[in-house]
């Protein structure tokens, strides 16, 4: 076990850009469980500065999977808090003021460069068997052009030093070589900010101790890292969680392999805590052989030493034996309670 930790305070920060199916609430889940095994918050935010992306329905799907795990966010959209709001659609002022904090300091330039332009750009280093990077064209005073006319802000990656470092709680020490990271754009030319530059705003505003994100999002962390530099801020304590896949090793779960919404899994008779278990199992064990865990066992016993990095299978099997057990353990009064919302029967229940 690891020491006593001081209280976090730590962030889900799910895109409403579709079906939130239960694989990707684990890190909703890990990161509510380390807000309570250090007596410390756990912060539900909304991305959803990609408007093109936005699905409808999909925030009510987050806050009601969540609350029907009983993960319930101790700040966020629903239920508010100090450091609201919590819909980055809703924060866009903030952005834009630090995005012009750092353009001041010539740490974000303008970059007028047409699609077209920049698709050329993308070919030609495909063609060269190499990443794109943008050339910085528009750094050059002679292209530059009026700032009125449509353009984009983007950061402008520094020479030194020459590789990024740090160490996630899970995958240890990390480095990425600098040359290898493009300028990427932090504002967009409607002046809605990408993922990148709102997602550190927030966390440092918000005060987040510890990211715990899927590492999906590992090729991302050294920008971040970046920006938290620009802005002289200090940096979270990045914890990447390892892949969940389908049962039988495929890359990317799906909902053929029972990847669907907590709903229809509580609908279908599943118990919330049985679910939560199952959820838990992605990436996590406390060390023992013990497979079926109580939210209140879960809490006193997760740590993030114990995270693994090998990717986590999801085996709908598992979590129907896992209900079972917990069924079976049930005072016969709570079973009856628990069975009453499925009576009478619905088309939900089969
Ligand atoms: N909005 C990102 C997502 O959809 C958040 C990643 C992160 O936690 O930083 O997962």
């Amino acid at each position: 076990m690891e020491p006593m930790s001081k209280p976090a305070r730590v962030r889900f920060a799910p895109s409403p850009t579709g079906h939130l199916h239960v694989g990707s609430i684990r890190s909703g889940l890990f990161n509510w469980l380390w807000a309570r095994h250090t007596g410390g918050v756990f912060v539900l935010r909304i991305e959803d500065t990609d408007q093109a992306r936005l699905v409808d329905g999909a925030i009510d799907q987050i806050n009601d999977s969540l609350e029907a795990l009983g993960i319930t966010p101790d700040e966020g959209p629903r239920g508010g808090g100090a450091f609201g709001p919590y819909l980055q659609s809703e924060r866009l002022d903030t952005y834009r003021h630090f995005a012009t904090k750092l353009q001041d300091v010539g740490a974000l330039y303008p970059c007028w460069c047409t699609p077209e332009r920049l698709s050329e750009l993308r070919i030609a280093a495909q063609i060269a068997g190499v990443a794109f990077k943008y050339d910085r064209f528009c750094l050059n005073p002679k292209n530059a052009k009026r700032l009125s006319d449509p353009h984009v802000l983007r950061f402008r990656i520094p020479e030194i030093p020459s590789i990024i470092t740090w160490e996630d709680a899970v995958r240890g020490h990390m480095e990425f070589k600098i040359e290898e990271l493009d300028d990427f754009v932090a504002l967009k030319s409607d002046t809605f900010p990408t993922y990148h530059l709102a997602n550190v705003i927030d966390d440092h505003l918000m005060e987040i101790s510890h990211v715990l994100r899927a590492d999906e999002w590992l090729p991302s962390t050294p920008k971040h890292l970046l920006l938290f530099e620009a802005f002289g801020w200090e940096k979270p304590m990045y914890a990447h969680l390892p892949p969940v896949q389908g049962p039988n090793g495929k890359k990317k779960l799906s909902k053929r392999d029972g990847a669907e919404s907590v709903g229809e899994y509580i609908a279908a008779g599943y118990l919330p805590e049985a679910l939560m278990s199952f959820l838990a199992s992605f990436g996590w064990n406390d060390g023992t052989t013990q497979e079926v865990y109580s939210p209140t066992q879960l809490v006193k016993n997760f740590t993030l030493d114990r995270i693994q990095k090998s990717p986590a299978k999801f085996d709908k099997d598992r979590l129907t034996w896992m209900n079972g057990l917990l069924i079976r353990q049930m005072p016969l009064s709570e079973l009856l309670e628990r069975c009453r919302s499925f009576w009478p029967p619905t088309a939900a229940h089969h």
